[in-house]
């Protein structure tokens, strides 16, 4: 029996996602699963969770291909609780030069680098054309829209969201530059100055938009 992965996500990231996971897995069997009431999507057969765990293939997987950060974490603890494993996808041009550390579950897709010395957390999404300079630290749980550009000596704590297209600046090995934990960085902003948490920003340079509590 194959093995089995679920595309956690019948939308579109998931869409985006799929055909990274057909080349590199190509002996696997594929599906999506989704919570929503859909039957097929693409062609493939869209599963609740639950029809997923009852499956009768004995190896299972699980991509999360949700945007939102905090239905990924609540997605992997049940999916580490049912003792499935999250793996990862790496578009066949995504860059990982020397000495990165980067959990599970990430996706990395096409066109995305990583440098050197860059350590990163579980469930990191990089989508398309998006890098990670020299010396940052990134926590768990990190989403990066297209285009991100994040230069060196930047940490970027849990469940930050990059936006489409936003530079953030080079911080140094005394003074990185931080994103806080559940900051959101807005499309096309341009960061020069640490970010404090849960706080959105906007503009070029940034400027705080809204404190979320
Ligand atoms: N979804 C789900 N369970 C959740 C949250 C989302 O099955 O707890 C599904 C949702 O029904 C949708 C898909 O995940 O089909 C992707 O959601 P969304 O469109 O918000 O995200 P995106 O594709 O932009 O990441």
């Amino acid at each position: 029996m194959q093995t089995l992965i679920g595309i956690y996500g019948a939308s579109g990231f998931g869409s985006e996602i799929i055909p990274l996971i057909r080349v590199q897995y190509p002996n696997a069997d594929l599906c999506f699963i989704d919570d929503a009431d859909i039957n097929e999507f693409l062609g493939y057969t869209v599963l609740s969770y639950e029809e997923f765990l009852g499956s009768s293939n004995l190896e299972k997987s699980v991509v999360l291909a949700i945007a939102n950060s905090k239905i990924r974490e609540i997605l992997t603890s049940k999916i580490k609780s049912d003792k499935l494993n999250c793996i990862s996808v790496k578009a066949t041009s995504s860059v990982e030069l020397d000495r990165v550390n980067i959990g599970e579950g990430s996706i990395l897709c096409h066109f995305t680098h990583l440098t050197s010395n860059i350590v990163i957390g579980k469930q990191f999404h990089a989508n398309i054309y998006s890098y990670v300079a020299h010396d940052c630290v990134i926590g768990d749980y990190v989403t990066f829209a297209p285009g991100v550009k994040c230069n060196g000596n930047v940490h970027i704590e849990d469940h930050a969201y990059i936006g489409t297209g936003a530079i953030l600046k080079q911080g140094s090995p005394e003074k990185p530059l931080v994103i806080g934990r559940g900051a959101i960085i807005g499309m096309g902003a341009v960061v020069t100055k640490s970010v404090l948490p849960n706080t959105v920003v906007v503009g070029n340079p940034a400027k705080i938009l809204e404190r979320k509590t």
